[in-house]
């Protein structure tokens, strides 16, 4: 039985009790809701992998709640990287790095370095603390569905599977964190654009980009798989005319087709990015037009999942 509950200290002690016996504990960050683990336990991590059915070769983020666990995790730790923690942690950052021999293999999924984050969410924070060890903690969802954002979804996807959830509200970013990796002076590699956004980042260091190396062998395992999808089959629709997608609609539209558009400020779209697109299997949709919101700041993250969700993207002229 999975139960489902509010924050308070006996809850978080339940979850520390589970975490230090390697077993999981779905919690709230303030990028979307996470699937916990003792990061240095590789029983416990192979757990992750089983519950949310993830590739093996995709590896995982692990969290810490002060510097200490840092020298913990990276055997070297970059001069740009230091400078962005400082600026931007707690926070949605993560900081690809240098792996220590105390990383099980499990948890960097077999290469030799491992990704880092500071969350800024209180209730992850104390219990990370808590725990006195970092946990490594995907999205609490099945591969290849949208990400939790509350603790219902989290529900849906993992009942019966895991022991326990702690509801910490909606997820203040509704995107995942940005993950970087620190390159020689102040240069950086975007590999994943997130809830910090690239004019932030290039406010502290050297943007130098490309998800893939030069051998076109990727960098970050987990980018190279589809995500993000609900059932129904999912458009993406590139324009920034909302007559001409309105028309492109109308155009292709059949029965059980749902039309998605995300209004607000694109603060508000990463909200309830991944919200809505949950809500179109609730519907019942069969296919699903999403109008493209506009790519900068936190938009190239909502972008960027909806392109990872889609079966197809289409560019209208
Ligand atoms: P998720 O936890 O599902 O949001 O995904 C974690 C993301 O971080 C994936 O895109 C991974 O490929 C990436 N990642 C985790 N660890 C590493 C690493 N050591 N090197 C490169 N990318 C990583
Ligand atoms: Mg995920």
């Amino acid at each position: 039985m999975t139960k489902i509950l509010l924050p308070n200290d006996d809850a978080l002690e339940m979850a520390c009790d589970i975490l230090k016996n390697d077993g999981l504990t779905a919690i709230p960050t303030e990028t979307v809701y996470g699937l916990a683990a003792n990061a240095f336990s590789e029983k416990a991590v192979r757990k992750i992998f089983e519950v949310k059915n993830r590739p093996p070769d995709n590896p995982l983020i692990t969290h810490i709640s002060n510097m200490d666990m840092l020298g913990l995790l990276a055997r070297r730790i970059p001069h740009i990287a230091l400078v962005l923690a400082e600026r931007f942690w707690p926070g949605p950052l993560t900081l690809i790095l240098p792996k220590s021999k105390k990383v099980p293999q499990g948890t960097t999924a077999d290469l030799d370095s491992v990704a880092v984050r500071f969350p800024c969410n209180e209730i992850a924070v104390k219990l990370i603390e808590k725990c006195a060890f970092p946990l490594a903690a995907p999205s609490a969802n099945l591969s290849g569905s949208p990400s939790p954002t509350k603790a219902a979804h989290v529900y849906d996807d993992l009942k019966g599977k895991i022991p326990l959830i702690i509801d910490g509200g909606d997820c203040l970013h509704g995107v995942e964190s940005t993950v970087v990796l620190p390159l020689e002076g102040e240069r950086i590699s975007i590999l994943r654009p997130g809830a910090i956004t690239q004019e932030e980042l290039s406010a502290h260091a050297i943007i130098t980009n490309g998800e893939f190396s030069s051998n076109e062998k990727p960098i970050s395992p987990g980018q190279k798989y589809k995500h993000y999808s609900p059932n129904a089959k999912v458009f993406l629709v590139v324009t920034d005319d909302s007559q001409k997608f309105k028309a492109y609609c109308h155009r292709e539209y059949q029965s059980g087709d749902l039309i998605l558009t995300y209004g607000g400020t694109p603060v508000e779209q990463a909200r309830n990015l991944f919200s809505k697109l949950r809500e179109c299997d609730t519907a019942g949709a069969k296919r699903v037009f999403v109008h493209s919101p506009e790519k900068h700041g936190i938009g190239l993250a909502v972008f960027n999942r909806l392109q990872k969700a889609a079966e197809k993207t289409v560019y209208l002229e």
